[in-house]
């Protein structure tokens, strides 16, 4: 697997050529530049040409000496440090004036090209595009994963096997956001998810809240993880209940900036993972997604289920794998049926003992693609411990008017 870093803002915490600019005093004419290339209102190259013109009248070397120090987020750092040979940066900056920058971040560096003269820019030969080098990796046979921030970075995210959209500098442009697998807007995050691509997996568990939904039988017009509790949206009391897991991930689709915007009120490092065909899948999809590259011990876990306090805490330090389930509550639902050991021998629509509510919990080496629900993904490993836990989940209104009733007393 290899990894195609964006150089500026995405291993640089800052855009490079603002600092070349500044340095030189020509700042006003570069920033609003770069501020409208970043977000896709200049075309890159025909930005990048400009911006060229403007800073290739200043020392080579001195521009050499300024982008040395730009400083490097150390948590991307040291994963491209712990991964040298499987990192690559892609820039469409000048390798003539990232040859110091380049050498620091100590990988395979790509760049655009340039002639110089008497320590001038005199000619732009070749304006780098990042989806060729992607192409490249690919035709050898490598799974490659990019990873960027801005709209110059499109056209290699889709080329690529994985993307990674971050927001460590600015927001992401919005483009990226229709097509990226992730977002991430923390580095330790980023770093946690790019071991746990490479094969690293953490020993903790992971837990993936599905929230990619369109929520249309509750009729708010909400997707579920935005619908108020007595005074919270439901997203902001799963992260409470959750405060102590590291690896948080959260499966979005419908509405995806509000709860993007909702959840990093509360916590920075969850890694969101896209389910873009939320219209057209089900819960089982989303799970996936969010689990593939997640620890080896995921808890599933709808974005519309609330769980009793001091049950989370319990099923929290349970290992290995199980499924939950709870007294029958609603009327329309999926039953389980168990033994008489209280393990879960298969799911029903018509009767069973008990309500399945979920969460469950599933080891990655038995995850498999379905499009359909989440049991559907645990029947064939049936029979599988059961756990009766306090569960409520809102589907309709009327279950949200008693959830609500319900949870008043609970403490989170
Ligand atoms: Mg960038």
């Amino acid at each position: 697997m290899k990894f195609l870093f964006d150089l500026d803002g995405t291993i640089t915490s800052a855009e490079t050529l603002p600092i070349i600019a500044s340095h030189f005093g020509c700042q006003e004419q570069i920033a609003e530049l770069t501020r409208r290339t970043v977000q896709g209102n200049v075309p890159f190259v025909e930005s990048f040409i400009r911006r060229v013109n403007i800073l290739g009248n200043y020392s080579v070397e001195e521009t050499v000496r300024v982008l040395e120090k730009v400083p490097l987020y150390p948590e991307v750092k040291r994963f491209i440090d712990e991964h040298k040979e499987d990192c690559i940066v892609v820039t469409g900056n000048l390798t003539c004036w990232c040859a110091g920058l380049f050498k620091k971040i100590g990988c395979q560096c790509y760049g655009s090209e340039a002639d110089c003269e008497n320590d001038k820019v005199v000619k732009l030969k070749t304006v780098l595009r990042k989806e060729q080098i992607v192409d490249r990796y690919k035709a050898l046979g490598e799974t490659v994963v990019f990873i960027g921030d801005g709209n110059n970075d499109l056209e290699a995210m889709r080329h690529s096997n994985f993307s990674i959209a971050v927001g460590l500098t600015h927001n992401p442009a919005q483009s990226l956001l229709s097509i990226c697998d992730y977002v991430i807007f923390d580095e330790t995050a980023l770093y946690r998810q790019l071991s746990q691509l490479s094969g690293e997996i953490g020993k903790n568990k992971s837990v993936v809240i599905s929230c990619a939904g369109i929520g249309s039988r509750l009729g708010l017009g909400l997707t579920k993880a935005l619908v108020q509790i007595n005074g919270n949206s439901l997203i902001s009391l799963q992260l409470k209940l959750f405060k102590d897991v590291e690896d948080v991930r959260i499966v979005i689709g419908f509405q995806a900036n509000d709860i993007i915007e909702e959840v990093r009120k509360y916590r920075g490092d969850i890694i969101f993972c896209y389910n873009h065909r939320y219209f057209e899948t089900k819960t089982g999809a989303s799970f996936f997604l969010g689990a593939r590259h997640a620890n080896n011990e995921i808890i599933e876990w709808d974005g519309d289920l609330l769980v009793h306090p001091d049950d989370v805490r319990k099923l929290l330090n349970v290992s290995g794998e199980y499924i939950c389930y709870s007294d029958k509550t609603s009327e329309e639902t999926i039953f389980v049926r168990t033994d008489s050991e209280g393990r879960v021998v298969s799911f029903s629509r018509d009767c069973g003992d008990y309500e399945w509510t979920g969460p469950a919990c599933m080891f990655k080496r038995n995850l498999v693609y379905n499009s359909n629900n989440v049991f559907n993904m645990f029947e064939p490993l049936c029979p599988m411990r059961g756990i009766n836990v306090r569960a409520y989940d809102i589907d309709t209104y009327n279950d949200y008017l008693r959830v609500s009733e319900i949870t008043k007393q609970w403490k989170f």
